[in-house]
């Protein structure tokens, strides 16, 4: 069965009993998706907006081992990320992509993630080197993989635009980073197209009553506006930050927000190469990222209690952007920092009694919501197949096999252009129903174009013919801010 929309709803009218239903088409769901289908669940994910339009498709794109969660002594965290590199590496394909992070020291910055008594300009290289060192181990890293050191000359020769005085030496060390939307989409496909599976978007879910045997589920079309119900054994909600629906509301996880922001940069104006940077010191006390993507380069992120737009939409504000345009010029030598685009993801954390969102865990946690019934939140992007096998583990007795992944290559080689060939691919294979599904997620178009590539999308008229897939195209870009 093809992953199109039309061949999804049409799958969905032959057959009302499921297994299992997730709610919510981020990386956990598909994720929860993939695998369940591929051990011969009967199973079936709703999305109320395009897949990947949260979280998802709104990270900073690392595959991180996550370095960072060191000195808040998170191993367990650390540990299980560096692992999952590893295993991403060898199943992903091209949505790994292996990088090189530089960490310059510069005399009075030390870096922010290290604890206050390791801050000084003297134990502060020495603190960041031995948690490369531990990284490297808990990583069980070779030869050749293993952090470098490098001096001054050498730092300013690969990276010329970063700032010179105060600049002692520098470390390199190995990263990862991927495509986070089109990660999503490769794992609905390989649910659907393989193990089929059923995977809807723009569905909205009015009721879930328990019964008997399991959960009846009411939801609408809401593109078709057209209602349909279906019997459901178990639910596991993926929904990210945001509340349960259908009467269960009040039962949802307890989750604190914290927005992050970021901003594109046309080409590489800063000289990074193929390589990122990690800013040792914010004005707020955390490290930020200048990293390469598709040609273009990306600055983040913020984090912050506050978000600007919606749950559904949030969006880079002035404020966000002038603090990354500040921390881009305190570490490199421009005089004006010009952006293409900007866009901001809100993160869901646990609702734990700290008071500053950058000292709350990363980890995911569960919520028993009823029988047979979990909510599943938070995480890292790289957890994303352990969390879906904890998720299923919670309510199956059964171990699942984590598998590599299949048609990974296609939607890697989408063009970032408007072309037939390329449109076709996304709607009957990536579910694109919006243009803006195909501007924003299945491809870059939107974010590597100023003005959301708005004056473009006449072209896209022959492909999505149905009069309401443009309604909100117009609004979606403006809510971004993509729209001047
Ligand atoms: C700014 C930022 C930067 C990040 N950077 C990184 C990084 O570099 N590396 C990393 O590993 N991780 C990173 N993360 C974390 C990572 O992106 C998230 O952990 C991950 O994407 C969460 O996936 P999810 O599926 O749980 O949530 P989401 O992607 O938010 O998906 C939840 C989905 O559920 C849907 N939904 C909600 N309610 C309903 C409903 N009632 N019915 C149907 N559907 C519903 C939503 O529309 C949404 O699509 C970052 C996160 C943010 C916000």
């Amino acid at each position: 069965m093809n992953f199109s929309r039309k061949s999804q709803i049409n799958h969905l009218e032959q057959n009302n009993e499921y297994d299992l239903l997730i709610i919510g088409g981020g990386v956990v769901g598909s994720a929860i998706l993939e695998l369940a289908a591929s051990e011969g669940i009967n199973a079936i994910l709703l999305e109320k907006n395009d897949f990947a339009s949260g979280a998802s498709s709104r990270s900073t794109k690392l595959l991180h081992g996550g370095i960072r969660y060191l000195p808040q002594l998170q191993f367990g965290l650390v540990r299980e990320s560096l692992k999952e590199q590893t295993i991403l590496k060898d199943s992903l394909g091209g949505l790994y992509k292996p990088l090189k992070l530089l960490a310059p020291i510069y005399k009075n910055d030390g870096f922010s993630d290290l604890p206050k008594l390791f801050q000084t300009n003297l134990i502060a290289p020495i603190a960041f080197k031995i948690g490369l060192t531990f990284y490297d181990f808990l990583g069980l890293r070779k030869k050749g993989q293993k952090h470098k050191n490098i001096t001054k000359d050498t730092t300013l020769k690969l990276f010329p635009k970063l700032k010179q005085s105060n600049l002692s030496k520098s470390f390199i060390f190995q990263d990862a980073q991927t495509d986070d939307s089109k990660l999503v989409l490769t794992l609905l496909r390989n649910a659907t197209e393989i193990n089929n599976a059923i995977a809807l978007n723009y569905i909205d879910i009015t009721d879930i009553s328990r019964s008997n045997t399991g959960y009846d589920i009411s939801f609408s079309d809401s593109e078709k506006q057209k209602p349909h119900k279906i019997h459901v054994n178990k639910i596991i909600a993926a929904t990210g930050t945001h509340k349960l629906p259908g009467g269960y509301q009040e039962q949802s996880s307890s989750i604190k927000y914290s927005g992050g922001a970021h901003l594109i940069l046309k080409g590489d104006p800063l000289c990074i190469k193929e390589n990122g940077v990690l800013l040792p010191r914010t004005e707020d006390d955390r490290v930020m990222f200048i990293l390469p993507w598709f040609g273009n380069t990306i600055v983040g992120t913020t984090d912050t209690e506050y978000f600007s737009g919606t749950l559904d939409r949030p969006y880079a504000n002035e404020d966000d952007k002038q603090y990354l345009i500040r921390h881009v010029k305190k570490y490199f030598d421009v005089e004006k920092v010009k952006y293409i685009s900007s866009w901001s993801g809100v993160r869901a954390l646990i609702d734990s009694s700290e008071t500053n969102s950058k000292n709350i865990s990363r980890g995911h946690f569960f919520k028993e919501i009823d029988h047979n019934f979990i909510q599943i939140s938070g995480g890292k992007l790289t957890g994303f197949r352990i969390i879906a096998k904890e998720s299923l583990e919670n309510l199956y007795n059964l171990e699942f096999k984590l598998n590599k992944l299949k048609f990974v290559d296609q939607i890697l080689q989408l063009k970032n252009t408007i072309n037939d060939e390329d449109v076709d691919l996304c709607i009957n294979h990536y579910s694109a129903v919006k243009p803006t599904d195909y501007l924003l997620r299945r491809t870059r178009i939107s974010w590597f174009n100023s003005n959301g590539s708005f004056e473009t999308i006449s072209n896209l008229k022959n492909h999505f013919q149905d009069d309401n897939s443009f309604n909100d195209v117009f609004q979606e870009l403006k809510d971004e801010g993509l729209l001047r």
